[in-house]
């Protein structure tokens, strides 16, 4: 299938340096691919491709622009952007949205979460799974790279609704051997459920799996080329736990075991201190942060992401939401600004963390953070069409002086109007075409109270980093 969006606004976000929108350009959209962005009303001939090797139609003299582009999607008055990427979230808790707030982050694990967590089945994972990827589609959002339990129904749902995903099935080392290795089995099943799909291994954190699964989990990762996703220094206290207790911080756990080495996502981080910058600047090539500051803040975590100091060392952050439980949606456009404003905060500089840096993590970093750096992140040819097309005429984002200002600042996630992943429409007009909403709906309220039942008892972990 191609479709040539016509007349649109093109977000620009190079490897560095100010990000621009370029008005009046035409995409040209090839199979899964952007064939070429040119100036509107160019005549753009298209060259066969691998799935379909017949000569491509030629426009004819005097035809309609883009005549060998198929289905055309007006794009007048829009502005596309690369479809954001949620580099951390755990998609299923959004059936525990609202259901533990104002808590310290050791009651909202250890009275909450956990407990609750017990009546996870894959059938209410999957149900999740699907709002989940509703909710982030209508966003804008292309691709997420998730952390949760039964990952196969969240691929399953994934597959469905047409969104991109980098998926992480996770565990407790408390959980046992057999836990462990069946996480690892689906790690592996997950590989061929489709191009959309990729599989990470899920540790769940430093301070719930061990030293020798930890290494266990490295070595299949270097072995099989997995990389590795989970949570370390999400705080300066467990940090210091870590210090206490085993004499090294969680960084340097997760070097002694062979994880940074085999390459890692790292969520949080906000306890990561200058002494572990040093050793994290060695795996700058294959390692990894998400950040999500409204997590931090409602936690009061104390701190956020220490963005600069990792920059600083070549690291690359990715945005993200975590999970719903405590973030409350799935919008990246919400953690993006989070991202910006936080970051102003902590580093006391109102010049840091500027509009092309922000829009630069939502994008390319997420999609290093997904390992898909070459593959995602950027409106260029030869990437994969995975693009938003965002209405900018609401009035909260008029006049606009800066479209990159209203984008970082000014929009709403229900601006996004059209939405492709891998050259598929998977929102058109602000609705989706592969999930019925009023189904995907309708089944999370009808099950949403069975996941934060806590009548049962018991819990699948308890926090005591
Ligand atoms: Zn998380």
């Amino acid at each position: 299938m191609s479709y040539l969006i016509r007349n649109v606004s093109v977000l620009i976000v190079p490897e560095s340096g100010e990000c621009r929108v370029d008005e009046g350009r035409d995409i040209h959209v090839q199979d899964d691919r952007i064939a070429a962005i040119t100036p509107t009303g160019t005549p753009f001939r298209a060259a066969p491709t691998a799935s379909s090797a017949a000569p491509t139609p030629s426009a004819s003299p005097g035809a309609s622009p883009g005549g060998a582009d198929g289905e055309v999607i007006d794009g007048t008055g829009l502005v596309a952007v690369p479809g954001l990427v949620n580099s951390h979230t755990h998609s299923p808790m959004v059936m525990m949205r609202g259901a533990a707030e104002d808590l310290s982050i050791e009651d909202w694990f250890n009275q909450r979460i956990w407990p609750m967590e017990v009546n996870l089945t894959p059938e209410r994972v999957r149900v999740g799974a699907r709002l989940a990827c509703a909710e982030m589609l209508l966003a804008g959002v292309t691709t997420f790279v998730d952390h949760y339990f039964h990952a196969d129904q969240i691929a399953a749902a994934a597959v469905e609704s047409g969104i991109r995903a980098d998926l992480a099935p996770t565990f407790f080392s408390s959980a046992g051997a057999e836990a462990v290795d069946a996480a690892i089995a689906t790690a592996r099943d997950l590989r061929t459920v489709g191009p959309r799909v990729t599989a990470s291994l899920g540790p769940h954190a430093t301070y719930t799996v061990g030293d020798d699964d930890l290494r266990r989990t490295a070595e299949i990762a270097r072995a099989e080329g997995f990389r590795i996703h989970l949570h370390a220094a999400e705080t300066d206290d467990q940090t210091q736990s870590s210090v206490d207790r085993l004499g090294v911080t969680p960084v340097q756990v997760l070097e002694r075991t062979g994880v940074l080495d085999a390459g890692a996502l790292i969520a949080h981080g906000c306890g990561i201190r200058d002494a572990d910058l040093r050793i994290l600047g060695q795996y700058a090539d294959r390692v990894t942060v998400a950040s999500c500051p409204k997590v931090y803040l409602k936690l009061a975590m104390g701190t956020v992401t220490p963005i600069k100091g990792l920059q600083s060392v070549g690291i690359r952050i990715g945005i993200g939401t975590d999970g719903a439980a405590v973030h409350n949606t799935l919008d990246v456009w919400e953690a993006l600004r989070m991202v910006a404003l936080t970051q102003k905060q902590r580093e006391q500089d109102a010049e840091w963390m500027n509009v092309s840096d922000t829009l630069r993590l939502a994008t390319r970093g997420g999609a290093a953070a997904a390992g898909l750096a070459d593959q995602v992140g950027a409106l260029e040819p030869g990437r994969q069409a995975d693009i938003a097309l965002v209405d900018l005429f609401g009035p909260h984002c008029r006049p606009i002086h800066d479209p990159r200002a209203a984008l970082v600042y000014s929009v709403r996630s229900s601006d996004v109007v059209t939405v492709l992943v891998a050259g598929e429409v998977v929102v058109r007009d602000r609705r989706l075409t592969t999930l019925d909403l009023g189904e995907v709906l309708a089944e999370a309220n009808d099950l949403a109270h069975t996941l934060v039942d806590l009548s049962r008892g018991g819990a699948v972990q308890h926090y005591a980093p």
